[in-house]
């Protein structure tokens, strides 16, 4: 049974955590700058990160994103969560990065929606990728960290696993 997910409420996006339910932060309302420039919703519960070609800022980004999408249209396993903003299930994907060396990073799992080109990345994928943070347990500066991570995969050549 299909239900809106959508909160109508005044100062947020309308936008929730598919994980959690809990009203995402909109990049507008965000001090960082590689959530604006990224149109990165995030979530305040569990550090996660909903991404979107049409609210990303940058236009490399946007075409990161639309790239990326296309390995979700046909390709992928359904999972359990619906997109934030479309509705449509999302599917799960194993995504490797090209550093400059050549070399790969670990794969990750990033949920993608099929139907519109948004991405759901769980904070756990990717403290895979990040250093390990100097003991700080500061959700704040831990979520400022992996945006930064995000941002540099993101400038990264995307390779389907
Ligand atoms: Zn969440
Ligand atoms: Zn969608």
């Amino acid at each position: 049974m299909k239900h809106s997910r959508r909160n109508m409420s005044g100062d947020t996006t309308g936008y929730v955590c598919p994980r959690d339910g809990t009203n995402l932060v909109p990049p507008s309302a965000s001090e960082r700058s590689a959530y604006i420039r990224n149109g990165i919703h995030h979530c305040d519960t569990c550090s996660g990160m909903l991404l979107n070609a049409d609210a990303a800022a940058s236009s490399f980004c946007s075409e990161k994103l639309q790239e990326m999408h296309e390995g979700f249209v046909e390709e992928g396993t359904p999972d359990d969560i619906d997109c934030p903003f479309c509705e449509s299930q999302m599917k799960v994907r194993s995504f490797s990065f090209r550093r400059l060396d050549g070399s790969l990073t670990e794969p990750i799992e990033i949920d993608g929606c099929p139907s519109c080109s948004s991405f759901w990345l769980d904070a756990d994928e990717l403290h895979r990728l990040s250093p390990p943070s100097n003991g700080s347990s500061d959700a704040k500066v831990e979520a400022n960290a992996l945006a930064v991570v995000l941002e540099i995969l993101l400038q990264l050549p995307v390779v389907f696993v």
